[in-house]
């Protein structure tokens, strides 16, 4: 597959390394007797969070919600949509929030304004990756951050092109050829 890889920005070494760390500062955010739902913002975050939950030593559980914001292009169309919602009760339980990437953030906006109403403890978002220099306004305050990344379209580790290379395991930019298949 390494044809359609223009530029490996994270590697997987790299990724493993700060999940890790990202884990350990989470862990020690909370304390042992807390409630706590881990909320996949699916599809793209589903490894970030499988990596992340194994490394926050804290009896959490794990539940999954599906947004769409983009349309199979690679702009946001700033249309948000609930196409899955949480199985769990989120009152008066800490959430945190296992995100791939912020772009514009408006996907995290709508969906932090959703979660607010159902009266949980508090709302912390964890994020894989951001691109800062996206944001028009302070649309969400990100309280764990893995990499700030430029503003490049990048694929693997969960984000897709098309819905496809979720599955290789380092962050990369693609080949531009890829645009015009
Ligand atoms: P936002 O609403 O913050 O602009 O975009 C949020 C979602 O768009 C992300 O959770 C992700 O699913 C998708 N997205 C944003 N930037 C990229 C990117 O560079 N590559 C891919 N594959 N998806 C992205
Ligand atoms: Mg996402
Ligand atoms: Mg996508």
């Amino acid at each position: 597959m390494e044809e359609i890889v223009d530029e490996v920005l994270i590697s997987e070494k790299k990724l493993q390394a700060r999940i890790k760390e990202l884990g350990e500062k989470i862990t020690t955010h909370y304390n042992q007797d807390d409630e706590i739902v881990m909320v996949c913002i699916l599809r793209g975050g589903f490894l970030f969070m499988a990596d992340l939950a194994r490394e926050v030593k804290l009896p959490v559980v794990l539940d999954f919600m599906d947004v769409t914001s983009y349309e199979g292009g690679t702009t946001t169309t700033g249309d948000v949509r609930i196409i899955k919602d949480l199985e769990e009760s989120i009152e008066h339980k800490h959430v945190l929030i296992a995100e791939d990437i912020i772009d514009t953030g408006l996907t995290l906006k709508h969906i932090i304004k959703v979660l607010e109403t159902r009266n949980p403890k508090s709302i912390n978002i964890c994020t894989l990756l951001d691109k800062p220099e996206r944001r028009t306004e302070k649309e969400v305050e990100v309280t764990w951050n893995g990499f700030e990344i430029p503003n490049k379209f990048v694929v693997g580790y969960g984000l897709d092109f098309q819905e496809k290379y979720r599955n290789i395991p380092y962050i990369f930019v693609p080949k531009p050829e890829l645009y015009k298949k």
